[in-house]
C-alpha cells in the first residue's frame, strides 16, 4: 500500500511513522517548511520526504492520503486527489484503522480541550492507562505506533471528523455547536454543523453518545434524530431541569444508569457555568469507565488551571488577572464574562471573524467597567460597545496593560478574553496570552 501524508507537523508526522511501522510505502510532502524537531524524526525513520513544494506526479501515485486538518479542501493538490477519486482520510482516522483501543472522542465548538484534559487527568488519576490525543497536540497515530495504550482520549475538530468514515469513537461527545470556521464550510451553518454530527457515525448500542441539552442547535438535531440513534445517549444541562447531568441548588448532579454521583459546584477545579457543563461531562465518562466516586472526587481536586482558558494568572493588589486567551470566538467570551462576578475590565480585540457581538450587549452592560480594545484595527468593536460601557483604544499589549493600570481597582477583575483571533498583533493565541502572563505577574 503506497501511503502519501500531506504536512508534516504532529498529525503528519504520526501518520507517517505509523505507515511506517505497519509496513506500507510512505512518502511525506510538505508545501512549507518542516520544523527541525519533525524533520529530524522523518529523517531518523528513513521516511522520504519533500518540502516547500507538492510534487502531483509522486502524491498521485497513493493509494490513499492522509491530510492534514489544516489544509483546506479548495487546495489543488486536494482537487487533483479528488478527481482521481483517490481516497483522502484524517490522521484519526488512519490511526483508528490500525488500533483496537477504546476511543473516547470530545468534539464541539468549544470546550474541546478543557474537556479532553479534564477527562483524560480523571481516567488516569483513577489508574486507567489512558492516552491524550488529537487537536490538543499529540498524534493519536504516533501513540498507536510507538507507546499504545488501551484507551485514548481524543479531541477532535470538525476538519479531523471530516476525513473520518470508518472510525468509531466507544464514548462520543458534543459540547456545543456555535458558529466558527463557516470559511472552511462554503459559509453554511448546516455544513458545520453536519461535520461535528459526524462524531455519531459508526456508534452502535455499545457506545455512548454525551450531548449539550441546552445549546439549542445540538438539542434539536438530536431530538430530530432520537429515533434513530443506535448508542446510549447522556445528556448535559447547567440548569435545573431532568437530564443526565445537571445543577441543583449548586450541586452537580450526574446519573448514569443505576449511579449517582453529586459533588458541589464550588469544588470543582474550573470555574463558570461552562465548566460545569464541561465536568459533568468528564464526570460521566469516568463514571462510564468505572472509576469510583472517590476516584473521580480526588482527580477534580488534583485538576492543574489549563492555560488560556479562564486562567489565573495573577492577584495584585486585590486585582484578579484571567489570561482567556484561547476566546476566539464571541460565545466562549459570553462564558467568560458570565462568569464573573466582579467589575470586569475587559481586554478584547484582534482579527474579526465576521463576530455579531449584540449576543453579549447585556452582560457587557451589567458586569464591564471599561472596554480595552487591542488590536491594530478596533472599530467594530468600539462601534459595536461605545453605548455600553467606557472604551479605551489601544494598539498593542503595552498600551492595553497602561489603560488596565490607570483604570483597575482593587476588587476588579482584569479579563484578556477577546473574541477574535490573534494574528494582528500576535504569532497566535498562545503567545497572545503568554505575554499577557509575563506582563501582568
Ligand atoms: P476548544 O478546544 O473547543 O477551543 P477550550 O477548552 O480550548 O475549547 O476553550 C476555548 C474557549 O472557550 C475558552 O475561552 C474557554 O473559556 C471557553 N469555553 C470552554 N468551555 C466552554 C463551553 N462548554 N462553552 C462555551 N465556551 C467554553
Amino acid at each position: 500500500m503506497n501511503v502519501v501524508v500531506l504536512g508534516a507537523k504532529e498529525s503528519g508526522t504520526g501518520a507517517a511513522l505509523l505507515g511506517k511501522k505497519v509496513g506500507y510505502e510512505v512518502f511525506l510532502s510538505d508545501i512549507g517548511t518542516i520544523d527541525d524537531n519533525y524533520r529530524a524524526v522523518l529523517e531518523k525513520e528513513q521516511i522520504p520526504f519533500e518540502e516547500g513544494q507538492h510534487t502531483l506526479e509522486r502524491i498521485l501515485k497513493a493509494d490513499i492520503v492522509v491530510k492534514s486538518p489544516g489544509i483546506p479542501d479548495s487546495t489543488p493538490v486536494i482537487k487533483a486527489l479528488q478527481e482521481r477519486n483517490i481516497e483522502i482520510i484524517s490522521e484519526i482516522e488512519f490511526a483508528g484503522r490500525h488500533s483496537t483501543a477504546k476511543m473516547i472522542c470530545i468534539t464541539g465548538s468549544n470546550g474541546k480541550t478543557t474537556t479532553t484534559l479534564l477527562t483524560h487527568h480523571l481516567l488516569t488519576h483513577g489508574g486507567i492507562d489512558a492516552g491524550l490525543a488529537g487537536n490538543v497536540g499529540y498524534s493519536l497515530a504516533a501513540q498507536v505506533a510507538e507507546n499504545a495504550h488501551p484507551v485514548y482520549v481524543v479531541e477532535l475538530s470538525s476538519f479531523q471528523l471530516d476525513g473520518m468514515s470508518r472510525f468509531k469513537a466507544d464514548i462520543g461527545v458534543l459540547t456545543n455547536i456555535t458558529p466558527d470556521h463557516l470559511d472552511r464550510y462554503d459559509y453554511k451553518f448546516e455544513n458545520y454543523v453536519a461535520s461535528k454530527f459526524r462524531i455519531l457515525q459508526n456508534m452502535d448500542a455499545h457506545c455512548l453518545f454525551i450531548h449539550s441539552q441546552d445549546n439549542m442547535t445540538v438539542a434539536e438535531k438530536v431530538w430530530d434524530m432520537k429515533k434513530k440513534l443506535l448508542p446510549e445517549t447522556a445528556s448535559f444541562t447547567s440548569s435545573f431541569a431532568l437530564e443526565d447531568a445537571r445543577l441543583v441548588d449548586g450541586i452537580v448532579d450526574v446519573v448514569l444508569g443505576d449511579r449517582a454521583f453529586r459533588i458541589h459546584k464550588d469544588l470543582l477545579p474550573i470555574k463558570g457555568q461552562h465548566n460545569i457543563c464541561n465536568a459533568m461531562v468528564a464526570i460521566l465518562i469516568a463514571m462510564r469507565m468505572g472509576l469510583s466516586d472517590e476516584a473521580i472526587t480526588e482527580g477534580l481536586q488534583t485538576f492543574p488551571q489549563v492555560p488560556h482558558r479562564m486562567e489565573t494568572v495573577a492577584i495584585k493588589d486585590g486585582v484578579i488577572y484571567i489570561n482567556d486567551s484561547k476566546a476566539t470566538n464571541v460565545d466562549a467570551a459570553w462564558y467568560a464574562l458570565d462568569s464573573l462576578t466582579t467589575p470586569v475590565v475587559w481586554i478584547a480585540g484582534g482579527t474579526d471573524k465576521g463576530n455579531d457581538y449584540s449576543v453579549l450587549f447585556d452582560l457587557v452592560k451589567a458586569k464591564v467597567k471599561v472596554l480595552i480594545c487591542m488590536g491594530i484595527d478596533n472599530t467594530k468593536l468600539i462601534e459595536s460597545f461605545s453605548n455600553l460601557c467606557p472604551l479605551a483604544d489601544t494598539h498593542s499589549l503595552a498600551e492595553a496593560l497602561a489603560e488596565v493600570q490607570k483604570r483597575a481597582k482593587a476588587g476588579d477583575t482584569v479579563l484578556l478574553s477577546p473574541c477574535c483571533a490573534s494574528f494582528d498583533l500576535f504569532k497566535n493565541y498562545e503567545d497572545r496570552g503568554e505575554q499577557f502572563r509575563k506582563s501582568v505577574i
